[in-house]
């Protein structure tokens, strides 16, 4: 059986570049089996803090704990590795690499047949293997994508790359899914079909999502829970209706 899905707490988070303090002791926490977005205008920190908690950049202080592991002082691998995927803003999938083979990299973690048995092909490494196709295939059903799994992944058009990148994530198995601004760039009906798959990941995978987004429409209809930044510092916490309404979100969003 499963482990039970677990809180991401953020703790008091500050990241200090040089002569400038780009996220200002900012706490939030995504409860299991939720979508919560974090959002605020230009430059208020919203990647900075993605960055951290996928282990790119290191926090200056405070804590990120998943459960009972404090991810700050972990590699993006090993925080990978405790069910944590993100995906990756301007992605380069390869024209020679079919979109079943680039989800299937999403799988590596998972593999448990060493790398002798793999590469001899033994019997207990097919079956494995096999089995990580049957489910590699059963993710690119959910997200749309079964027929371009013979397709090399870099021709396609941008959308559907970008499902092919969250197809590799969701190929991790995570707890937590990372998304920093997942729409950005999509045509309204890539948008559409996007944010559905979004609210699915939650509804039928049971995977958290913590939610980058500019797009106050899509947070709108997606989050559970939103909290905003403004200049590094959490100005307002709440369900969509909550911080819509909130005057200090109106005052940073019409000041931008
Ligand atoms: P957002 O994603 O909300 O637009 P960012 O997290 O990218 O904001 O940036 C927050 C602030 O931190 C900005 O002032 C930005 O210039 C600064 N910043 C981000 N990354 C770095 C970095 N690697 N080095 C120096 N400053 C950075
Ligand atoms: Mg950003």
């Amino acid at each position: 059986t499963a482990p039970a899905p677990q809180p991401l707490e953020v703790r008091d988070l500050t990241v200090r570049f040089a002569g400038l303090t780009a996220l200002d002791k900012v706490s939030f926490t995504v409860a299991p089996g939720s979508i919560h977005a974090v959002i605020g205008p230009n430059g208020a920190g919203k990647s900075t803090c993605f960055n951290v908690l996928s282990g790119v950049y290191r926090a200056s202080e405070g804590s990120v704990r998943l459960g009972e592991q404090e991810l700050t002082r972990c590699s993006s691998n090993a925080i990978a590795d405790l069910g944590v995927a993100r995906t990756f803003q301007n992605i380069a999938l390869s024209a020679h690499v079919t979109v079943a083979d680039t989800l299937l990299l999403g799988r590596h973690r998972l593999t448990t047949s060493g790398f002798v048995a793999t590469g001899l092909r033994l019997p207990s490494a097919r079956r494995e293997e096999a089995l990580h196709r049957d489910r590699m295939r059963e993710i690119a059903a959910f997200l749309g994508l079964e027929p371009y799994l013979a397709h090399p992944a870099g021709v396609l058009p941008y959308g559907l790359q970008k499902l092919v990148e969250l197809g590799r994530a969701l190929c991790m198995e995570p707890e937590l899914l990372l998304l920093d601004e997942p729409i950005a760039g999509m045509t309204p009906s890539e948008r559409q079909h996007t944010a559905g798959v979004i609210s699915s990941v939650r509804d039928s995978l049971g995977i958290s999502v913590l939610l980058v987004e500019h797009d106050m429409g899509v947070v709108m209809r997606l989050a559970d829970t939103v909290t905003v930044l403004d200049f590094g510092r959490k100005i307002a916490e709440g369900t969509p209706a909550q911080v819509q309404n909130d005057p200090d979100v109106v005052r940073a969003y019409l000041g931008e």
